[in-house]
């Protein structure tokens, strides 16, 4: 056995799950609903999964996002990993977090997940 939080399951508020995903609340949700998904094999970052593992997370990204639409009514969505240390990753069981947004809780969401790195005044989308 190892000593995975992920792994041990036993404090894991468990939503859904299928043959080689599963999903859970975050503990620690920064927006209400946010909820992880992760490949049941113990693999450490997103590179390491293979593609059924995969295709079973994206499945249950899917199933989360239906049951968070029907409770929660969010307007919108951040899905994403976090690979290494450098990149914010603190716990080394793949997972794929799936944040509910909701309109005006910040004050400017243009960028999303560009602004992990803070980077100015530039939007890509703004006229020259
Ligand atoms: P990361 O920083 O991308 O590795 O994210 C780790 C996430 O796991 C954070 O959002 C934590 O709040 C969450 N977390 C840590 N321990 C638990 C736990 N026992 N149950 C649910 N979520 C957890
Ligand atoms: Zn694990």
């Amino acid at each position: 056995m190892n000593d995975c939080i992920f792994c041990r399951r036993d404090k894991l508020e468990i939503i859904a799950e299928n043959e080689l995903a599963l999903a859970f609340k975050d503990r620690c949700p920064v927006s209400m609903g946010h909820s992880l998904v992760i490949p049941k094999r113990h693999v450490e970052t997103y590179f390491d999964a293979g593609p059924e593992e995969h295709a079973a997370i994206s499945s249950l990204v899917g199933q989360v996002s239906r049951f968070l639409q029907k409770d929660l009514n969010p307007d919108g969505y951040n899905i994403g990993a976090n690979v290494g240390e450098a990149a914010g990753q603190t716990v080394f069981h793949f997972h794929i977090h799936v944040i509910p947004r909701y309109r005006g809780d910040v004050a400017d969401p243009r960028g999303g997940v560009r602004k992990v790195i803070p980077s100015g005044s530039c939007h890509p989308l703004d006229s020259e």
